[in-house]
């Protein structure tokens, strides 16, 4: 995978950088906001592994502006803090994934593995639902003739809400599915990615397709 990474830290970097690459990925490194923008703006990453603190502004501006041009490269925020706050503001400007430093460094690899993984091609690649069109091998996504982008996570989200149209499903459920094994997200880091999922594909219309069951979970469906 070609991965690009934006950490300031020169030993880390290193550490990320030369790991990583002994697994066969090719990792291109920048330790500004500046540089990291633009290097993830050539779109030529599978993945970006973005630091919060950097020389010349945040990781979370530069996340969200990098969200905001357009882009849906899958994007692992390094946190140094452990921090519930962090872990959801990373969340809330578009980041798919999150890890707290000191990590692992298998943990990290588990991430990158789980952010890159290919889809399986074997489920039915067009999704109907009312007016939205969920297509899971092109991931092009529309509702009511207008286009939508959507971040892995989301998508990961909403591809799972598209194999369970009219079920109930619970946060164990979706969390299982969009998250790896490993991951044990607060509940609330579940409820930030339903709501950047519903302001995309609910927002603006009536006939809402995310519902919320009190107690028991989530359905989708018209
Ligand atoms: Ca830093």
């Amino acid at each position: 995978m070609h991965i690009l990474l934006v950490e300031d830290d020169p030993m880390l970097a290193a550490v990320i950088e030369n790991g990583l690459g002994e697994r066969g990925n090719s990792v291109v490194a920048a330790s500004t906001v500046a540089a990291g923008r633009l290097r993830a703006m050539e779109k030529n990453c599978d993945i970006i592994i973005l630091d919060i603190g950097l020389p010349d502004g945040s990781g979370f501006d530069l996340c969200r502006d990098l969200r905001a041009a357009g882009l849906d490269t899958p994007i692992l925020m390094l946190t140094a803090r452990e921090s519930v706050q962090d872990r959801v503001h990373g969340l809330e400007v578009g980041a798919d994934d999150y890890l707290t430093k000191p990590f692992a460094f298998s943990e990290l690899v588990a991430r990158v593995a789980a952010l890159g993984r290919r889809r399986p091609q074997l489920a039915p690649a067009i999704v109907k639902v009312a007016d939205l069109n969920v297509n899971l091998r092109t991931r092009f996504i529309s509702r009511a003739g207008r286009d939508i982008t959507l971040t892995a996570k989301e998508f990961a989200l909403l591809e799972f809400f598209a194999g369970h149209v009219g079920e109930v499903v619970t946060r164990a459920q979706i969390t299982a599915h969009v998250w790896d094994d490993n991951h044990d997200p607060f509940t609330n880091v579940l409820e930030v990615l339903i709501r950047r999922l519903r302001r995309k594909i609910d927002d603006g219309f009536d006939l809402k397709l995310i519902h919320t069951l009190r107690g028991a979970g989530y359905r989708f469906g018209a």
